[in-house]
C-alpha cells in the first residue's frame, strides 16, 4: 500500500484529491473478492471510511443540508472515477446516497435532523429497500412487503428482497404497499422489533456489498419516520431521484474505462491490441459525452437506450480485457476476471424491462424492431 496523505475534502471532480482517493480504492479493491474464514466476503468499511474522510458523501446533497451541492454533471464525473477504481464501494455509495437523498428531500424535518449529519460524516449507515416497488417481484399478484395504517403509524409485514449492506444499516428507507395499491416510503430503524437482516447472498460479483433480504415481521413504524405517501406509485413522486436512470449507466461506463485502460497498457508491449483498444475507447468516449451531456440537461438519446449501450460496452470491454490478459486473467485474483463478473451485474441491476428485452434480442442476434 502506498503512503496515504491526510485526506482533504474533494471539492470538485478535477480536484487531485479525487485521483488520490481512487488510487487507494483501486489498490484495496482486489481484497474484497476473497471469502474470509466465516464464509463471508469482506465489507469495505475501510474504503467507506476513506470516502467519508474525503467528503464523498457530501457531494450528493445541496448546501442547505450540509452537502457540497455538486451538479449532476459533476456527480457523474465523480461516479465515473470512483467506479473505475472500485465497483463494490461505489455501488454501496449509490444505495447509501439513495437513502440519504430520500431522507433529505422528503420534507420530514424529524428524520432529517436525526439522520442527515451522521450520514454525511459517515458515522451512520443507511440503505434502500425499494426495488420491490420498481423492478423486483412486480409480476406477483400480492406485494412482498405489505403495510397497514395504525393509530401511531404503520405496520409492516413481509420482506424487501434486495438490501445492500442491510446487516450494517442503522436505518433502511423502505417501500411498502397497502392492499388497495397505495404505497409509502418510510425510514425503518433496524433496531425495531421484527426487523431481521438475513445473511447476505453469495453473489457472482460484488459479494462485499453484503446484499441480502430484510424480513419485517409485524414491524410497528412510528408515523414520524414517514417520508412519502400513502399514494399510488410513490416512487414516481421523484423524492431524491434526481438523475433518473443515469447512475447505472455511469457505473457501467466507469468499469468499461478501467478495462479499456488495461488493454492499452498491455498494448504497450503488444501492438496488435491497440486497434481493438482504440475502437472500444472511441465507443467509450462517445458514450461518456452523451452521458455528461444528458447529466447537464441536454439529452440526445433516451436513458434506456443509453443504458443498453453502456451495458453492451461494459460486457464487450471487460471480455476484451480478459482476452488480452489471456490465461492469467482467468486466475482468481487477477482484476480482469473480477471485472468480467462485475460487468454481468449491469444485466440485472435495476434493469427496466425494455432494456432486458433489448439485451436478450441482442444476445440472440435478432432485431428489436
Ligand atoms: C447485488 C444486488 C444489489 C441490489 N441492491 C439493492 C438495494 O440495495 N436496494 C434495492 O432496493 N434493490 C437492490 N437490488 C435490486 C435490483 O435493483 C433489481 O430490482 C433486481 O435485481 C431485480 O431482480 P429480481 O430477481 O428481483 O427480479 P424479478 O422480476 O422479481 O425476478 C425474480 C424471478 O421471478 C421470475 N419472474 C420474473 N418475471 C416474471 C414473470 N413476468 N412471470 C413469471 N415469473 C417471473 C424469474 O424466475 C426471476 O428469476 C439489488 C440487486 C442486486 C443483484
Amino acid at each position: 500500500m502506498s503512503e496515504i496523505n491526510a485526506p482533504v475534502e474533494i471539492q470538485s471532480p478535477d480536484d487531485p484529491a479525487l485521483a488520490e482517493l481512487c488510487s487507494q480504492l483501486s489498490e484495496l479493491s482486489g481484497s474484497l473478492d476473497f471469502q474470509q474464514h466465516d464464509g463471508q466476503y469482506p465489507w469495505p468499511q475501510r474504503q467507506l471510511d476513506l470516502c467519508a474522510q474525503y467528503g464523498v458523501f457530501r457531494w450528493f446533497l445541496e448546501e442547505e443540508f450540509g452537502g457540497l451541492g455538486w451538479t449532476d454533471r459533476q456527480l457523474t464525473e465523480g461516479y465515473l472515477a470512483l467506479s473505475a477504481a472500485c465497483q463494490t464501494t461505489t455501488f454501496i455509495i449509490t444505495q447509501r446516497t439513495g437513502a440519504c437523498r430520500r431522507i433529505a428531500l422528503s420534507g420530514n424535518e424529524f428524520a432529517r435532523e436525526k439522520l442527515i449529519d451522521p450520514l454525511l460524516d459517515g458515522s451512520r449507515f443507511s440503505t434502500v429497500g425499494i426495488s420491490h416497488l420498481t423492478t423486483s417481484r412486480r409480476h406477483l399478484a400480492t406485494p412482498v412487503l405489505k403495510v397497514e395504517e395504525t393509530d401511531s403509524g404503520f405496520l409492516l409485514n413481509g420482506f424487501s428482497p434486495w438490501v445492500t449492506g442491510g446487516i450494517h444499516a442503522d436505518t433502511i428507507v423502505v417501500g411498502a404497499q397497502f392492499e388497495d395499491g397505495r404505497q409509502i416510503l418510510t425510514v425503518v430503524p433496524t433496531d425495531l422489533e421484527g426487523v431481521q437482516a438475513e445473511t447476505p447472498a453469495d453473489l457472482v460479483a460484488l459479494s462485499g456489498s453484503h446484499t441480502g433480504k430484510v424480513s419485517l415481521n409485524n414491524v410497528q413504524v412510528d408515523r414520524k419516520w414517514l417520508l412519502a405517501g400513502p399514494v399510488e406509485n410513490v416512487m414516481a413522486q421523484g423524492i431524491g431521484a434526481r438523475t433518473g436512470g443515469l447512475q447505472t449507466s455511469t457505473l457501467a461506463l466507469g468499469l468499461a474505462g478501467a478495462a479499456i485502460r488495461f488493454i492499452f497498457k498491455e498494448g504497450e508491449k503488444r501492438p496488435d491490441l491497440l486497434a481493438p483498444a482504440q475502437a472500444l475507447e472511441q465507443d467509450h468516449q462517445s458514450l461518456k459525452e452523451i452521458l455528461l451531456q444528458t447529466a447537464s440537461g441536454n439529452e440526445s438519446c433516451g436513458t434506456e437506450e443509453l443504458r443498453q449501450r453502456c451495458n453492451s460496452l461494459v460486457l464487450r470491454s471487460t471480455q476484451a480485457a480478459l482476452s488480452a490478459a489471456k490465461g492469467m486473467g482467468f486466475v482468481t485474483g487477477h482484476p480482469v476476471g473480477r471485472w468480467c463478473r462485475e460487468a454481468l451485474f449491469f444485466m440485472v441491476w435495476s434493469c427496466p424491462q425494455p432494456v432486458v428485452n433489448a439485451q436478450l434480442c441482442q444476445l440472440a442476434g435478432i432485431s428489436t424492431d
